[in-house]
């Protein structure tokens, strides 16, 4: 008999091994085992068993798998077939993709300890690599290990003592209020922490260290006593919540459940739940999980990173009233051992985690919800690649469940899965508190400055509109948040009198400008031209090269505005945990009254007392090349705007742009992405984007610029015979340069995917052999195209 072997490192073609005879019944595909490696052992995963040797290697070379990895089926055969459709879907190898399934740390025996029972009820805990010492009183095979884990009498655990004691941390008994106030203002999350701590009393130490997300935070509260760190029982710390109270679901929330539980009794289908921020959402993932639970299911949540707050994680908590597994980036190694124990052993049913917690080994699975669908944050953008949203709903589709997918702005790839029947959708119009959305007002600046100069010395970028609004906020001691979506490119040229932006005319990207060179060039296919001094729209020499950023903004309010106290978020004035959250302290507090930064200020915190939103230069955003960038655009407008009219005063948002027909802009007024997506669909399909195309990025990169447009090269001419596909390239890539290397890409443009894949996989041991010098990455659904 023979396996298949995918190594961590190996590239698509397998290594084969032979099963050596007390293995033969009990390997499956799936399985972790050792195997020799010139003069190593290593743990790699079996792909296939077969009779036949089909390695082209004579049998008598072939050398034996040499054991069983204990903790074993490492993948089920839903995950296995999850794994290896992912790793042929992104072009990744097996192993890469498998291994990075799973926590890195499994494979290191010294992380666990095993508990073993025998039948005269004798107990014996023993670390697993003493187990396994030559002298050990207890020895016993990796496969009787292995045979004892399966039949339930030894049981794998983390940790020195029980699996579930750990550190835990609780509030000191006689804090001085005085100090806490202090220190919390000095570090505003933590008044976060210590109020769920005095809700839930413990907390094990992991999770309070994944919200302060620093050590260092957690070291100050110690020492100024205000916390204790005692070890205790981390599942009832878990636990200790209060059922929270039942809301009553209003008609469209009622019809979104029907029509995700109808789905869940019939099998696998994707249900997308299309409603504006507050309209209720998540309350009707949580009543669906109620009723997967109650059917004996588990529930996989997958939420973007920056949404896996405590209040989040509590309030599914207190929903479910059970156990919940968070997987994020903050766990430790052990840590996230034990979750994967917790969660593979069927102990806890509910897992909520970023993008990487769609590998939760999870059985029985009833329900997956994918939040923020269209987040981008969802794609994994080193290698494996691979996007979570996508997965998810593969992964449905494998165990047969119903995929939730939910978002106040829907990507446009859902959209027209939607339009054509691929998936169904529940629309929620209305905030269950209530509240009314804020009102936005489009300033075209090209013709504000021009008509009526009321405001003495106002750059182009302040309109009359925004400087009053801003006055009249302040005045009524109310805070202003203003944004400069400034992105990747500080030159952005536009004709300021008619708006007019330059883009490719084959791809209708944004031509990006190259400074030395004087060039407008497109980063799709390398068509060029010379900036012009005449616009080509309505021929006056307006055309402009912007290069302003968030400090000059906060200067010239400062300026005009003697009574604005202003705060800046930008990466710039932000490198750090602590100045992230002392900027939004001071301007929460009140030290400040106007936010002035980048996209930044547009995710995250609540700030009620935020009447007016004001975007400086929407067009900003669209200078960079990406044909996704109108849809992005609109989703950022809308994510800003949402953040005006929290409290118990209304909002306004004010949009400033040169082009204020923009589809993507004019949508933000009514927040309804249906009309701006039929436009953008027709766009695509003229220029054969997707959803109408699949495309495949490939980059490479050298400190020899020809050798990295060579490798490309060869891509590009095994892939000439194809048809309705186009490939574009290679030109160099937006960021030509990054530290000492060239970078240069091809885009894949095509419906015959298949045949591309099969392509580009026969290629790649070839080209990684000849050119070892150039680093060549496959992206495949690329979502950043920079
Ligand atoms: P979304 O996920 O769409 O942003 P949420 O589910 O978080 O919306 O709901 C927003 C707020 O409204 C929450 O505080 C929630 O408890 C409350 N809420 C949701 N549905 C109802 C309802 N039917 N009646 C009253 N309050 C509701
Ligand atoms: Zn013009
Ligand atoms: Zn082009």
């Amino acid at each position: 008999m023979f396996a298949e072997i995918a190594l961590r490192n190996s590239l698509f073609e397998p290594f084969t091994y032979r099963v050596p005879e007390h293995l033969r019944s009990v390997l499956k595909e799936g399985f972790a085992v050792y195997v020799p490696v010139r003069r190593q052992v290593q743990v790699g995963f079996v792909t296939a068993l077969s009779e036949k040797n089909s390695s082209g290697v004579p049998e008598e070379r072939l050398r034996d798998i040499i054991d069983i990895f204990p903790l074993n089926p490492v993948f089920d055969r839903n995950m296995f077939q999850l794994l290896m459709w992912a790793s042929d879907y992104y072009i990744e190898p097996p192993g890469s993709m498998l291994f990075s399934a799973v926590p890195s740390g499994i494979f290191k025996l010294s992380n666990f300890k095993v508990r073993l029972n025998y039948e005269d009820s004798r107990e014996v805990v023993i670390g697993l690599s003493r187990l396994f010492k030559k002298k050990g009183n207890y020895k016993i095979s990796m496969l009787d290990l292995f045979r004892r884990l399966s039949d339930g009498t030894a049981q794998l655990f983390v940790e020195e003592t029980d699996r579930d004691q750990g550190s835990v941390v609780e509030l000191s008994g006689d804090v001085d209020e005085e100090e806490i106030k202090r220190v919390s203002e000095k570090y505003p999350v933590i008044d976060e922490i210590l109020e769920y701590l005095r809700l839930k009393r413990v907390l094990p130490l992991y999770e309070v260290l994944s919200m302060l997300r620093d050590k260092r935070i957690l070291r100050y509260l110690y020492k100024s006593n205000i916390i204790r760190i005692k070890s205790g029982d981390l599942r009832a710390s878990s636990y200790s919540v209060e059922e929270g109270r039942v809301i009553e679901l209003n008609e469209e929330q009622l019809n979104a459940l029907k029509s995700i539980e109808r789905i869940r009794e019939s099998g696998f289908g994707v249900h997308y739940l299309y409603g504006v921020t507050g309209s209720g959402k998540t309350e009707i993932y949580l009543r669906a999980a109620k009723g997967v639970l109650n059917s004996g299911k588990s529930v996989l949540f997958l939420v973007p990173e920056i949404g896996l707050t405590p209040q989040s994680i509590y309030r599914i908590r207190s929903s479910l009233m059970c156990d919940v597994a968070v997987l994020h980036s903050g766990l430790y190694e052990k840590e996230r051992i034990q979750e994967y124990l917790r969660i593979k052993n069927g102990e806890v049913k509910v897992v909520v985690g970023a993008r990487s917690a769609i590998f939760a080994p999870l059985r029985n699975v009833g329900m997956i919800v994918v939040d923020e669908e269209h987040d981008t944050a969802y794609k994994q953008e080193e290698s494996p690649r691979y996007n979570g949203r996508d997965m998810a709903i593969k992964r449905g589709q494998i165990e047969g469940c119903v995929v939730v997918l939910g978002s106040a702005t829907p990507s446009i790839q859902s959209i027209y899965s939607i339009k054509t029947g691929k998936f169904s959708e529940s629309r929620l119009t209305i905030r269950a508190n209530n509240k009314p959305l804020p009102e936005i007002d489009i300033v075209n600046l090209s013709r504000s400055k021009a008509e009526d100069d009321d405001v003495e010395g106002l750059p182009f970028y302040i309109s009359d509109e925004l400087y009053r609004a801003l006055i009249d906020t302040i005045n009524n001691n109310n805070k202003a948040i203003l944004m400069l979506n400034r992105r990747g490119f500080n030159t952005f040229i536009l004709c300021r009198s008619c708006g007019y932006v330059f883009k490719c005319p084959d791809c209708d990207i944004h031509l990006v400008y190259h400074r030395q060179r004087e060039m407008l060039l497109c980063h799709y296919c390398g068509y060029n031209q010379r900036l012009p001094d005449i616009c080509p729209n309505c021929s006056s020499l307006s055309i402009s090269k912007f290069g302003f950023g968030t400090e000059q903004v906060e200067e010239t309010i400062k300026r005009l505005i003697p009574s604005s106290r202003t705060v800046r978020l930008d990466r710039d004035s932000v490198s750090n945990m602590y100045d992230l959250e002392n900027a939004i302290s001071r301007f929460s507090k009140g030290d400040a009254n106007i936010l002035i930064g980048t996209q930044m200020v547009a995710k995250g915190h609540h700030f009620p007392d935020v009447t007016l939103v004001g975007v400086i230069l929407a067009d900003m955003s669209l200078s960079v090349p990406d044909f996704r960038v109108q849809e992005r655009l609109l989703q950022l407008l809308m994510q800003v705007a949402g953040r005006a009219g929290r409290g118990s005063e209304s909002g306004k948002v004010i949009i400033q742009t040169f082009n204020p027909f923009e589809p993507a802009i004019v949508a933000t007024k009514s927040g309804n992405m249906d009309e701006y997506a039929s436009i953008e669909l027709v766009r695509r399909k003229n220029l054969f984007y997707p959803p109408f195309s699949r495309i495949i990025l490939i980059r490479s990169r050298s400190e020899d610029a020809k050798k990295a447009e060579e490798v490309l090269m060869i891509f590009k001419n095994a892939l000439s015979g194809l048809k309705r596909s186009e490939v574009l390239g290679p030109v160099k890539s937006p960021i030509e340069r990054i530290k000492k290397e060239f970078r240069y890409q091809l885009l894949i443009k095509t419906v015959e995917i298949n045949r591309v894949r099969n392509t580009l996989k026969n290629l790649i041991p070839d080209v990684y052999r000849l050119h070892h010098k150039v680093r060549v990455s496959i992206d495949v659904d690329p979502l950043n195209m920079l």
